[in-house]
């Protein structure tokens, strides 16, 4: 016996289980199936983001970054921490805790908004009248019907060919935040946003980090300026990027990894590291899908084709988050999910893909919205740019941390702004003042004239904007 709803949703990471309560909220009669098992074989909602991404990361790279304060910031504030350790399997564990609260707090949240939770792996069947039916795997196996589908189903690590993940030697992102003890030496293939916070979490914890990136440019999807000022912090960490490298055949034995690579200067080396965590991106994951089954296009990718809409080749059936085109983001997934079912209910659902944020967690922080300069000059568009560096915002300096600058980029002629670039602390919370404000269509100048706290790290931001007119007043 099948159970009918108006929407079932495939995936109850960020864009599924999103999708799921903003549908409810509309007055639909919703299921959202997920297949993710805790340690003990339960339920895990919340997908790639919670389990083994933006959450469980930002918990180590906080507990990393208060040893790395305790040790080397503490003594300038006159604090003597002597003796500083690190129970990795306590830290850990303290990750665990914070990815469980989350996991909870989805399903608490479904109960709230009167979703049914279905645990275990969803699959289509067949289409059926008005809708498709809906296979759920698992301990209690169930068939379902929706007039209305979303597919969520997230994406995985890409493996480099040859090389499959052992969660041992060779991570993906799920073994990196498993790590048991800090290793010796560790390299990372990859230098993007989760190579970059990984290898900063190790690091901060003592091991000897290289990563080694193919492309010669360092962050090449960043304005150029910000990704110079970031990399010179990176280097002065100790954090080793060896750009425009060629990685040859990689061996695993009973010491570790061997990572033999041709450097840009066309030296052979050969790395020999403890572990390896590969981080040469993600693959839209439809595994298990049975998409054939009701002819669900994909593209050469594997990704699920989508237009503008989120809408599918297929009538009633949507998609969202990594598992379509676009950036692979948390809360580009979310504005999705939230987007599908208002077009479900009738409404206009609305994403505007210029103004999602970027940000990249390191210490300094890295954060953005809009064009980069570069590609403004690529787009001929005349602009006007204005920076401002931490080093005078005094809150930065009571902080103890001046690394970095805000920059902005406003058209030449009706101000607007065109891009927000950060670098230095609190990136990831400054940026969204400039969200808001190209959201608005705000030009620098509105920016320039509104009143910010002293002291505060987002006057950096006022006097950027003050700066594109070249009238700074702090600096
Ligand atoms: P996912 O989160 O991948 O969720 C998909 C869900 O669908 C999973 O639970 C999966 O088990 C389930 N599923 C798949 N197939 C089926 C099926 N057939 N049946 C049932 N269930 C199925 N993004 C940010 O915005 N900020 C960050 O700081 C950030 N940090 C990251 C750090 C790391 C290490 C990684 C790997 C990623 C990070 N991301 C970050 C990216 C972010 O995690 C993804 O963009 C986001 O999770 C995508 O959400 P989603 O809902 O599309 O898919």
């Amino acid at each position: 016996m099948s159970k009918a709803f108006d929407v079932v949703v495939i995936g109850a990471g960020p864009g599924g289980y999103i999708a799921a309560i903003r549908a409810a909220q509309l007055g639909f009669n919703v299921a959202c199936i997920d297949e993710w098992k805790n340690e003990k074989g339960g339920p895990a909602p919340g997908g790639t983001c919670t389990n083994v991404g933006c959450i469980p990361s930002k918990a180590l790279l906080q507990s990393s970054e208060h040893f790395e304060h305790a040790n080397h910031h503490f003594a300038e504030h006159g604090i003597t921490a002597k003796d500083v350790k690190i129970d990795v399997a306590k830290m850990v564990a303290r990750k665990d805790n914070v990815v469980k609260q989350n996991n909870d707090g989805i399903l608490y949240l479904f109960k709230k908004n009167k979703v049914s939770f279905f645990h275990g792996r969803g699959s289509f069947a067949k289409a059926v009248e008005g809708g498709y039916e809906i296979q759920v795997g698992g301990d209690k196996p169930e068939t379902l019907v929706g007039k209305q589908i979303i597919v969520a189903t997230g994406s995985n690590a890409r493996a480099l060919p040859g090389l499959p993940f052992d969660e041992e030697n060779i991570l993906s992102n799920d073994g990196a935040l498993r790590i048991g003890a800090v290793p010796k030496k560790l390299a990372l293939i990859g230098s993007g946003v989760i190579g970059l916070e990984m290898g900063s979490v190790w690091r901060r914890l003592g091991a000897e980090v290289t990563i080694l990136e193919g492309l010669p440019t360092f962050l090449a999807a960043v304005d150029e300026q910000i990704a110079k000022e970031a990399k010179k912090a990176f280097d002065k960490q100790g954090l080793k990027i060896e750009l425009g490298v060629k990685v040859g055949e990689i061996k695993t034995g009973k010491k570790g990894v061997t990572v033999p690579y041709t450097n840009a200067k066309g030296e052979e080396v050969a790395l020999e590291v403890d572990k390896l965590i590969v981080s040469i991106g993600r693959v839209p994951n439809t595994n298990g899908l049975n998409a054939e089954a009701v002819g669900l296009q994909l593209d050469e990718r594997g990704a699920i084709v989508v237009d503008g809409d989120c809408k599918t080749n297929l009538p009633g059936v949507w998609a969202v988050g990594d598992v379509v085109r676009g950036p692979m983001l948390a809360h580009k997934a979310e504005e999705e999910g939230v987007a599908v079912a208002e077009r479900i209910a009738g409404q206009h659902g609305h994403v505007n893909f210029g103004t999602i944020p970027w940000v990249i967690y390191t210490s300094p922080e890295i954060a953005w919205v809009g064009r980069t300069e570069q590609q403004l000059k690529a787009d001929g568009v005349k602009y006007k740019a204005g920076t401002f560096p931490f080093l005078a915002n005094g809150r930065a300096r009571a902080l103890g941390d001046t690394t970095g600058m805000v920059k902005f980029l406003a058209d030449a002629t009706t101000d607007e702004i065109l891009g927000v670039h950060i670098v230095g602390p609190m990136a990831s919370e400054l940026i969204s003042e400039a969200v808001v404000a190209m959201e608005f269509k705000a030009s620098a100048e509105d920016i320039a004239r509104i009143c910010h706290a002293h002291p505060s790290l987002s006057e950096a931001t006022k006097e950027a904007a003050l700066a594109v007119d070249k009238r700074t007043l702090n600096f």
